[in-house]
């Protein structure tokens, strides 16, 4: 396999694999959160399992996305997104210029 041919067209196996398991590392997250029972902060523990979600929401986005081929490709200048930024986060819609710009 080459890396130009894997730069042109995201593997879909791989990207899925890095979703798939953005998935079940949020899902134990979001778990323990929900076991937490003794807390000090009420808040900041709803805080978190929203966060959580929204990451959920964002990631199951992601699958939709390999599915209709957009994945991969900032949603913003429509650039391909660097290989190396969607292991980080491989749920992300935005190249790191557009989501700098966005925040
Ligand atoms: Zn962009």
């Amino acid at each position: 396999m080459s890396l130009d041919a894997t730069r042109a067209e995201p593997h879909r196996d791989e990207a899925r694999r890095h979703l798939e398991h953005a998935r079940v590392s949020r899902l134990a997250q979001l778990q323990a959160l929900d076991e937490t029972v003794h807390t000090t902060d009420a808040y900041l523990l709803s805080e978190q399992k929203s966060a959580m979600r929204r990451v959920l929401k964002e990631i199951e986005e992601a699958f939709t996305r390999i599915d209709d081929g957009s994945y991969g490709t900032c949603q913003d200048c429509a650039r391909p997104i660097p290989a190396e930024r969607l292991e980080i986060l491989p749920y992300t819609r935005y190249c790191v210029a557009c989501q700098r710009r966005a925040t």
